[in-house]
């Protein structure tokens, strides 16, 4: 926490506010067994890393407040003020609607827009909240987990991901996708391990030319780190590259942070003179930002035969590309604030038009559809009939659904109902689908179907099948 960020009544505030909850929750526990206020009190420690408001602190202090205990609205008025309970009272309400089914799905996302219309500061309560609950989802059935961890992925570190917030957004999908798929999680993150115990010393040794040549052009570099991309985003690009990590280019990112502009161009500079940029892979995101807001420069060069990319930026570059329009929400509460507000008025913009959307539309579908088209790209989620989570690339067939549930139901696929209506076996399924496959007795995979599949795991399969069984048939 940056203490200094707080005058010393605030903190005397958020004091208050702690012992208050710790009153009224008394020993009261949760599911997972941690107390209630042990629960607030991490999600409010999140928000004050996020350098958020004493307001929306106190707020994740009280976030559950009305729900467990006694304590009403009107108490929570005369103690803090009608803009904590403001905030508190839309936390609940967002709670109030579960993830099921597609309407409710839509629904609830469409409310979450909604609520950060009328404050946009809402969503972190939600987002700490989340990560929170997140971190002790064990104690939960199987299929509960798997659909919070399917949820946190597709809306809430979407969102995360439009407001610029990176980290959150990488927390949140990291910690959703080891409950989502276990073993494709353990899988993705052997790899990730190998790969930087591979490359340690080959990452030592570029980084050293950059210090040294640094040094020489007296630049100071604050922050030199090499690190992967989240686990859960370099899964989604292993499943589009064969699984195969060698095809993956910018697995490994550099991060160099310096003082100023001036230095970040300087470093740019180094980097190219010592090793070979790959064509039109360097971006000026500094002179063009991002409609995010993000800024930076990047490149990707050869080093020793291996991609790695760099991203070159100044400290304030790195704190709003890890927290996105949190970074600046402490400063428009300010005076001075409104100027640093202001670079992200593209971004207040968007949200602007997507709620306008929102609320101009009377389908709740339609609704969904646009929106999802930004917010998550090549993957889709389906439903067993069951509820179970099976992710799939876009375009995926009820064939590709079911050779991913079981080779069995691949092989003995003879029709499909999607949403409780028949469908032709080529249809193309959408998110949120509830896709339940018609057996028959005799397996009636053919090579036909290759022409309809798109995932691997169901060309193999059907390859394999079709091989096996014209064997039987003819003999050879
Ligand atoms: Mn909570």
């Amino acid at each position: 926490m940056r203490r200094e960020s707080f005058a010393p009544s605030d903190l005397e505030y958020v004091k208050k506010a702690y012992q208050y909850a710790k009153d009224a929750y008394g020993d009261q526990k949760r599911a997972s067994g941690a107390t209630q206020i042990a629960h607030a009190a991490s999600v409010a420690m999140r928000l004050a890393e996020w350098h958020l408001t004493t307001d929306i602190i106190i707020a994740g202090l009280l976030h559950d407040i009305l729900e467990y205990t006694n304590i009403t609205s009107e108490d929570i008025r005369n103690e803090f003020g009608h803009k904590v309970v403001r905030l508190i009272s839309g936390e609940n309400l967002l709670d109030s609607l579960k993830y099921w089914g597609k309407e409710q799905y839509a629904e609830n996302l469409r409310r979450m827009f909604l609520s950060m219309a009328e404050d946009v500061q809402i969503i972190f309560i939600k987002f700490a909240d989340r990560i929170d609950n997140l971190k002790s989802l064990e104690y939960l059935p199987e299929e509960k987990r798997k659909r919070l961890a399917a949820e946190s992925i597709e809306i809430y570190a979407a969102i995360a991901g439009r407001l610029g917030m990176e980290k959150i957004k990488q927390e949140l999908e990291d910690l959703s996708f080891r409950h989502l798929n276990e073993k494709e999680y353990n899988w993705v993150k052997e790899i990730a391990d190998h790969y930087l115990k591979d490359n340690e010393k080959l990452i030592e040794r570029f980084k050293s030319v950059i210090a040294e040549d640094a040094k020489k052009a007296h630049i100071q570099i604050l922050e030199m780190n090499s690190r992967l991309k989240s686990l859960y985003s370099l899964f989604l690009k292993l499943v589009e590259h064969d699984r195969s990590v060698e095809k993956i280019f910018d697995i490994l990112a550099t991060r160099i942070v310096v003082k100023d502009i001036p230095s970040c161009y300087a470093v740019l500079g180094i980097i190219h003179a010592n090793f070979k940029p790959l064509p039109r892979r360097i971006k000026d995101y500094i002179a063009q930002p991002k409609p995010s807001g993000y800024r930076s420069l990047h490149t990707n060069v050869f080093v020793e035969g291996k991609v790695i990319e760099f991203q070159i930026r100044t400290p304030e570059m790195q704190h709003e590309a890890e927290y996105g329009i949190a970074a600046h929400w402490l400063y428009k509460e300010t005076k001075a604030g409104a100027a640093k507000i202001g670079r992200r008025g593209e971004w207040l913009k968007e949200l602007d038009s997507i709620q306008r959307e929102l609320k101009q539309k009377t389908s709740l579908m339609q609704t969904l559809q646009s929106v999802k088209i930004d917010l998550f790209k090549n993957r889709i989620f389906v439903f067993t009939p069951k509820g179970d989570v099976i992710e799939l690339p876009e375009g995926s067939s009820p064939i590709d659904f079911a050779y991913a549930v079981h080779a069995q139901l691949g092989d003995h696929c003879h029709g499909a109902v999607v949403n409780d209506m028949p469908v032709e076996l080529d249809r193309k399924l959408r998110s949120h689908d509830v896709v339940q496959i018609i057996t028959s007795e005799k397996p009636c995979v053919n090579k036909n179907w290759l022409k309809i599949v798109l995932t691997r795991r169901a060309k193999k399969y059907i390859k394999e099948a079709t091989k096996t069984y014209a064997e039987k048939i003819f003999g050879n």
